[in-house]
């Protein structure tokens, strides 16, 4: 009986949050045919466990979703895709991680309860006043990326590739409706940043976009690319909807795609996990440091719209925003808090 409800909380997991189901707060395995287990370790944080026999042990996956509640379409995947793991439709061959991170806000329809999750996961060693307030606060989302950091930490330390892609959903329309963001790596670490020219692999996913960032972010993407060495981004799947109204190609595409990615037999899964023909980075970062910052651009700003040099784009009760130089805005959010991050903007990076 207990398997039972278990296996059908697996198969209809966005439901099972929706509901607020008491089986989401059960610690407890299924054990699919082939001997692997799907196992609850926490609520919204699922362990895939090939058989003991699998080769490919020591090398894992973590597929993320819903750091943001409102953000439906990767919830939606994440859901179908577990579905289909527990169904054993794919067989995945190696450890698989899979989060749904801000359960909370998911059941309340909204980005965060309190702050920003996807904001919390500075490095250890790193001083990160915003997030020490917040964590002497001990609110939900700390206490959401503690627990993440936590499992995902006994989880992954000895594998020696892993993978990780969190999934969202722009608040903006976008240009480029599926795209990328490559996390900072820092320069004490070993791994060097992606090529572009490396050799695309079977399991890329081709994005309309990349953009590699250029300064620490505390992402999740950022913590697992610096802490585990994790070939991680951000993946953007088109623009917020309601549950239901998402954009089923764009979902199947990435559905197909995960479904590829687990079961790859490389011994090392590779880093070219994605490719694209447009490549970004970032040129310039603008905070909001006053109540009244204001854009000056048509609304909405969709992500990629262009700006020139000398074009004023935001102001505030101190200054003018003007763009010194040519470029792309993204993530254009007047609504953030103080302190935080009202848009990026982005240069075109040219590999011929
Ligand atoms: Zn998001």
């Amino acid at each position: 009986m207990f398997a039972y409800h278990l296996n059908q909380t697996f198969s209809c997991y966005l439901q099972a949050i929706q509901l607020n189901s008491p089986w989401l707060n059960v610690q407890g395995e299924v054990v699919l045919v082939d001997s692997s287990r799907i196992k609850q370790l926490a609520p919204g944080i699922i362990y895939y466990q090939p058989s003991r026999l699998c080769e490919h042990n020591d090398s894992a996956v973590i597929l993320s979703c819903g750091l943001h509640g409102d953000e439906t379409a990767p919830i939606e995947i994440l859901s179908l895709f577990l579905r289909e793991l527990v169904s054993a439709k794919i067989k995945c061959i190696r450890p698989c991680v899979i989060i749904f991170a801000n359960i909370l806000a998911i059941q309340r329809g909204v980005r965060f309860i309190e702050t920003n999750l996807n904001r919390l996961f500075a490095l250890d060693n790193r001083e990160h006043t915003y997030q020490t307030s917040f964590e002497s606060v001990g609110n939900y989302e700390t206490k959401r990326a503690n627990l993440i950091k936590q499992q995902i930490e006994f989880l992954l330390k000895d594998k020696n590739s892993l993978i990780h892609l969190d999934l969202h959903a722009s608040i903006q329309r976008s240009r480029y409706p599926l795209f990328a963001v490559m996390p900072y790596i820092e320069k004490t670490k070993a791994r060097p940043e992606p090529s572009v020219a490396n050799v695309i692999s079977s399991v890329s996913l081709k994005v309309d976009a990349i953009i590699y960032s250029s300064q620490a972010s505390n992402t999740f993407s950022y913590y697992t690319a610096n802490k585990y060495a994790a070939n991680a981004a951000t993946v953007e799947v088109g623009s917020i909807r309601k549950f239901g109204e998402n954009d089923d190609k764009l979902r199947n595409k990435l559905i197909n795609h995960l479904q590829k990615l687990v079961v790859c037999r490389a011994s090392r899964l590779s880093s070219d996990i994605i490719y694209s023909a447009n490549y970004f980075k970032t040129s310039d970062v603008v905070v909001k440091d006053f109540n009244d910052f204001q854009f000056v651009l048509a609304k909405p700003i969709e992500n990629f719209t262009a700006i020139k040099k000398g074009q004023v784009f935001a102001f505030d009760q101190v200054k003018q925003y003007i763009a010194s130089q040519d470029g792309f805005i993204c993530f254009a959010n007047e609504e953030v808090e103080v302190g935080e991050r009202a848009l990026v903007i982005f240069e075109k990076m040219d590999f011929m």
